[in-house]
């Protein structure tokens, strides 16, 4: 896997459990603003065993500030993001959820939200994670069972041991959970991966078989769909020019030379021509030694300038020290579209160009008449 594949993967990891510590301090604010209604509603409504200022300050207002104060510092961890956020955060949680079990201590199954952190640490797939939730929450029971007498006295024996062994069984289904959860995610990956390769191999195959190995131009066959293409914006009013390129006299050059050599030069040929086109236009090797370029929104001068230009480089073109003296040039039919033309008679007429060219010198152009160069 490269550098940037792997940075991405690890921003979005970061990302994702960025959401999911964000979705966890929310649960925290709910947990603390449903506990401080029911905690008001039993007071006002049931018969609550407190005096006025033993409840509001007490129970209520002391002990909300504590659980607010714990989840800001929280929410400021989770704000700066460094490699101790996560642990701010399971600390405030582990703060919140045992501020409530103490104060609530005589409702029994109270003592089963301590393994709400245990259980929400799962969630970032970090095993250290867990076990922190638990040692967290480990130490914070035998804490409040040696420094306070009340709770200490409200538990049995049987409690005592119960709760250790508790949180030690959930820490442990915990553990599987995230095993099996992270086996997922990996497999995931897998199938992610294979099919992002998939896609890529897809558009490689796509690619190859649209263009032609030795010049890299679009093929004969690639051509053939977008030349159709063409035909129906020309039919709409789209300005379009055809370029038929034949090298000349190239067989002499093949057999003098040798076919390697011949090929140097229609590699070189196809780039001088995608240097001098446009983005907006199309160039394929339309057969042998034969190429078609199909040419967008140019005016015709704009058009002929462009073949010009090819056929003055290749006039140009060398080739080591050893082959200066070969002379490679090309012979071009440039044809505009009107409406009266369809398909084969567009062709037809750039074709008919080339050959005009070949007969009368080569090494020119043909377009109009009065454009013959
Ligand atoms: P003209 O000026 O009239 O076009 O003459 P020409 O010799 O270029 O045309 P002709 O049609 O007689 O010969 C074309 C030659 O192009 C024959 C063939 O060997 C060569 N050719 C076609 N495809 C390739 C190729 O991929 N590589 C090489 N090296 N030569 C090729
Ligand atoms: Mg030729
Ligand atoms: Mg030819």
């Amino acid at each position: 896997m490269n550098k940037t594949k792997r940075d991405t993967q690890t921003m979005d990891y970061i990302t994702k459990q960025g959401r999911w510590g964000r979705k966890m301090l929310l649960l925290y604010w709910v947990i603390i603003a449903v506990h401080f209604i029911v905690q008001l509603g039993s007071y006002l409504f049931l018969d609550y065993p407190a005096t006025p200022y033993e409840f509001y300050v007490g129970t209520l207002i002391v002990p909300t500030l504590i659980m607010c104060g714990s989840n800001l510092l929280a929410e400021l961890a989770h704000h700066k993001c460094n490699r101790f956020s996560f642990v701010i955060q399971f600390v405030a949680s582990t703060v919140i959820c045992w501020m409530i079990i103490r104060l609530n201590y005589d409702i029994r199954i109270i003592t089963a939200l301590c393994l709400l952190p245990i259980f929400s640490s799962v969630l970032f797939f970090n095993r250290r994670l867990i076990w922190l939730s638990f040692i967290l929450q480990i130490v914070v029971f035998f804490l409040l069972l040696a420094i306070d007498g009340s709770f200490r006295a409200y538990l049995s024996p049987f409690d005592i041991v119960a709760t250790p062994t508790f949180l030690m069984m959930s820490t442990f289904l915990a553990l599987i959970i995230q095993d099996s959860g992270r086996d997922l995610l990996v497999d995931l990956y897998k199938t992610q991966h294979a099919q992002q390769e998939l896609m890529i191999s897809n558009a490689i195959i796509s690619k190859m078989s649209m263009t032609d190995g030795l010049t890299k131009l679009y093929n004969h066959l690639s051509f053939q769909t977008f030349y159709e293409k063409a035909l129906e914006y020309a039919k709409q009013g789209a300005i379009i020019h055809l370029a038929v390129v034949d090298i000349d006299n190239f067989k002499k050059i093949n057999d003098t030379y040798g076919h390697q050599f011949g090929d140097k030069i229609l590699e070189g040929i196809s780039q001088i021509i995608t240097e001098q086109i446009t983005a907006n236009d199309i160039p394929a090797r339309y057969g042998g030694e034969e190429f078609a370029i199909l040419m967008f929104e140019h005016t015709f001068e704009e058009a002929y300038q462009i073949v010009e230009c090819i056929r003055r480089e290749v006039e140009k073109m060398t080739f080591g020290e050893k082959m200066q003296s070969v002379s490679v040039t090309v012979s071009i039919g440039l044809k505009s579209y009107s409406e009266e033309m369809n398909k084969d008679t567009f062709f037809q007429g750039a074709d008919d160009y080339l050959y005009q060219a070949k007969r009368t010198g080569k090494n020119k152009i043909v377009a109009e008449l009065n454009h013959i160069a």
